[in-house]
């Protein structure tokens, strides 16, 4: 069974898609089976896999919308180590057409129960709001991924975003949890930051990964190269940091396996 993992926030400018991609890239270095949904119209996701968003036959367009099957509209990353469905503009087209769907909310979670043995994880980088797309995601989601900045005003924001992951979670999809909470683009040097990052720990506790993304010049530059960074700079701190966030949720995930064994 794969385990899908829902990366979201609407704000935008957190670090979802980097943490998409770059997540995508780590697990799939640990020789995990590993796909990765772009459910955002800018195709920011599937450019950083190094796929042309203006050249891809099949979209989650034609998965959500036109009932495509996964298996047929699947492309590689550049180097093939894990798969991907693209997104484009043709995606906000998408979002309009999911409307006049009976069982609207559900399209992505039917669609990738045919699946559930093919990949050990499934990614989806969701868009910067709350739309119908993204209720898809947290629908066909086991658990929510929040990357999120150390900011001011950025506790209130998460707080709010919690109560609306309970809420959409009691309609869609009452076995959603929150997977962890992710402090991206990090400065220790800031007081603000360190802070805040102190104040998310008393709040929620073990909710919040031990790894934190520092803010790294090859993560931020790896989209123009068409790769995640760990493909051509293993030795960056941002590179590094995503393999060892990969490491803290395969972790997690056998400690939560073992525990259900045992109790
Ligand atoms: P979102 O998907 O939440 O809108 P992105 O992942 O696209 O956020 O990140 C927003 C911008 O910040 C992008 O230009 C990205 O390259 C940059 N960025 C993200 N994470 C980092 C990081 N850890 N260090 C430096 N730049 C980063
Ligand atoms: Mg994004």
């Amino acid at each position: 069974m794969a385990t899908t993992i829902a990366i979201a926030n609407q704000k935008g400018g957190v670090g979802k898609t980097t943490t998409a991609v770059n997540l995508a890239a780590s697990m799939a270095a640990t020789r995990r089976k590993v796909l990765l949904i772009d459910l955002d119209p800018q195709g920011n996701a599937t450019m950083g896999s190094g796929v042309d968003k203006y050249d891809v036959d099949n979209t989650v367009y034609e998965l959500l919308v036109e009932e495509k099957p996964v298996k047929d509209v699947v492309e590689s990353d550049t180097t093939g180590k894990y798969h991907l469905i693209a997104a484009n503009s043709d995606v906000t087209a998408a979002e309009i057409k999911l409307m006049e769907f009976f069982a609207r909310e559900v399209r992505l979670r039917n669609s990738l129960k045919a699946v559930q043995d093919d990949y050990d994880f499934i990614f989806i980088d969701c868009p910067p709001s709350l739309n119908l797309l993204t209720v898809n995601a947290m629908a066909a989601a086991d658990s929510v991924l929040v990357p999120m900045q150390c900011e001011y005003y950025a506790l209130e924001g998460l707080t709010a975003l919690m109560e609306t992951i309970r809420q959409l979670a009691e309609v869609v999809n009452p076995g959603l949890s929150i997977e962890g909470i992710l402090r991206t683009m990090y400065d220790p040097r800031n007081r603000l930051a360190n802070d805040v990052s102190e104040q998310l720990k008393q709040h929620f506790g073990d909710k919040v990964y031990r790894t934190v993304i520092p803010r790294n010049v090859r993560l931020a530059e790896a989209p123009s190269f068409g790769a995640p960074a760990m493909y051509y700079d293993k030795s960056s701190t941002g590179a590094k940091a995503y393999l060892s966030l990969a490491g803290e949720l395969i972790r997690r995930s056998e400690q939560r396996a073992s525990a259900e064994v045992s109790s």
